[in-house]
């Protein structure tokens, strides 16, 4: 007899999670992914991929496939998923863990201008031309089209199609950890003078704001979304730590 767990994914942590627990004969495990790339980073354990539903479709999934444990690993952005678990953990019965990583903490020399929206990102901008580096979803970037003044340079994993309705954009196609030797090369070519970011916590994609604080580039951050109040811990040991006392031998 094995401990079913459900780890809500899409996060390098998540995969990593995963990896680390699939070797344990205790677990029988599922990676769940929104399906958001084309081509999914390279997993090592049984996926699924697409949306259950809202609340009560992974309620339902939780009982149909007896799971004894929910862990939520998804992005700290990734908030109507995050509802949904919680949601879904109350209506189903079914514990409920979440993997937060720590936000990044403003440090010397960071030049942060904090704001709570994509909407308010734009503004941020303000009127004159600047050369702007945004990296984030594609479903986010719309916003900007407001915005035609500017230069951007457009990085996500996907081909952002259509591209942006504005008349200066370059656009890269890359997917992470991006070190900041490599970084500040980028935003140095590119003459970057701002950047527009998530606060995403996680060595994965700090390299830029290493890099934007070594140049004195400015960072337009967009706060973090609110997250139910669940048990949370804040790293892959911590999490493999906890399961052992919530799932104890069958
Ligand atoms: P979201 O707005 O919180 O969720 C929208 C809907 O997508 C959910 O209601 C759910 O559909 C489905 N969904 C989201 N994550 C899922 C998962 N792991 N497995 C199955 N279905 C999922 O999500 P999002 O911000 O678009 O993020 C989507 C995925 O990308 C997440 O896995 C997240 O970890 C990852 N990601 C997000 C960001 C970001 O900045 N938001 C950054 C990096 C990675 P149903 O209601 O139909 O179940």
């Amino acid at each position: 007899m094995k401990h079913s767990i459900l780890i809500l994914g899409g996060t390098a942590e998540a995969r990593k999670l995963a990896e680390r627990l699939s070797g344990d004969p205790r677990y029988r495990l599922e990676l769940s992914l929104a399906g958001r790339t084309l081509v999914p980073a390279e997993h090592a354990v049984q996926l699924r991929v697409g949306g259950f539903g809202g609340a009560d479709g992974l309620a339902e999934y939780l009982r149909e496939n007896r799971i004894a444990m929910l862990i939520d690993a998804t992005h700290p952005y990734a908030a109507q998923i995050s509802a949904n678990a919680a949601a879904a953990s109350r209506l189903s019965g079914v514990p409920l863990l979440a993997l937060r990583r720590a936000p990044w903490q403003r440090q010397e020399g960071d030049r942060w201008h904090a704001v709570a929206s994509v909407a308010e990102a734009v503004a941020a901008l303000g009127d004159m031309p600047r050369r702007v580096f945004l990296t984030l979803g594609r479903q986010e970037l719309l916003p900007f089209e407001a915005a035609p003044q500017h230069d951007y340079l457009i990085r996500s994993v996907d081909p952002v199609e259509p591209p942006l309705d504005v008349p200066h954009a370059v656009y890269i196609t890359d997917r992470g950890p991006f070190e900041e030797v490599q970084e500040a090369a980028l935003l140095s070519r590119h003459g970057i003078e701002v950047i527009v970011a998530k606060n995403s916590g996680g060595p994965a994609s700090y390299g830029k704001i290493a890099a934007a604080r070594a140049l004195g580039i400015d960072v337009v951050l967009i706060e973090r979304p609110a997250l139910p109040d669940v048990e949370a811990v804040g790293s892959v040991e911590a999490m493999i730590e906890r399961l052992v006392h919530a799932l104890p031998p069958l």
